[in-house]
């Protein structure tokens, strides 16, 4: 099976849509949470992961938007940002978001927004958060940890004790094998590691491999729709430079 994974989406649907177009035929789209908040278009992104049949879990700003997680733990730039989306969106987008899981399995993979031990709120940024959530992976005889939520692409292997950050890029192939690892898509609408295309992965379960991919969408447009909405001008600018 060929399977997309898509995180931090983030109600840009410009990006979204590129995305869909780059990868061309998939088996199925795995979705890392993250749906909604910051951006312009929540129910036009929920629409379409619901024509293609998406399966997802439920980040921390999918969470705040259906009043499931305190909006007190974000900045004021999220903060306002959630409350757009809390005023604009459909009742079935909320209902939608409302009912994803915080987990789901999909041996050997595990589908998380944040971390194993803390699906909607731990960022894995180091190793200090890394072992501990590859331990438990491990420890659930699973050995593909899925998560978003930092925005950056990275894979995280243990090898033994020792612990390997390994930094992707478009195009990035890793052979999985016995080795436990943590994979990181990167963000389809509001990158964060200097570059403004969206990012994704493709996990080919025959060839048992990850690849990753960055493409191209039209910013300018994503932009405008967030000044027309009043969003904040910071949330706007960022998505130019991807940070
Ligand atoms: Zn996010």
């Amino acid at each position: 099976m060929r399977i997309a994974v898509l995180s931090d989406l983030h109600s840009n649907l410009v990006a979204l849509d590129a995305v869909l177009a780059d990868l061309g035929s998939v088996d199925a789209v795995w979705v890392l949470g993250d749906i909604v908040g910051y951006g312009p278009e929540p129910d036009g992104v929920v629409e379409r992961l619901v024509e293609i049949g998406a399966v997802a879990v439920a980040g921390n700003h999918d969470a705040a938007a259906v009043g499931a997680a305190d909006v007190g733990w974000f900045n004021p730039d999220a903060r306002a940002a959630i409350e757009w989306t809390q005023r604009r969106m459909a009742p079935r987008t909320r209902d939608w978001l409302a009912a994803l899981p915080m987990t789901l399995a999909e041996p050997p993979a595990a589908l998380v927004h944040g971390s194993l031990r803390e699906p909607l709120w731990e960022y894995i940024t180091s190793g200090a958060e890394a072992r501990p959530n590859l331990r438990l992976l491990a420890g659930q005889r699973l050995t593909l940890g899925l998560h978003g939520h930092t925005h950056v692409p990275v894979l995280w292997r243990l090898t033994g004790e020792e612990l390997e950050l390994l930094r992707v890029e478009d195009g990035t192939r890793i052979a999985l094998d016995e080795r436990v690892v943590l994979a990181n898509p990167g963000s389809v609408g509001q990158p964060r590691d200097g570059d403004p295309r969206a990012s994704y992965l493709l996990y080919d379960t025959d060839r048992a491999e990850l690849v990753w991919h960055r493409v191209g969408y039209d910013v300018g447009a994503t932009q405008s729709a967030m000044r027309r909405a009043g969003l904040p001008a910071w949330l706007v600018e960022r998505l130019a430079v991807g940070h």
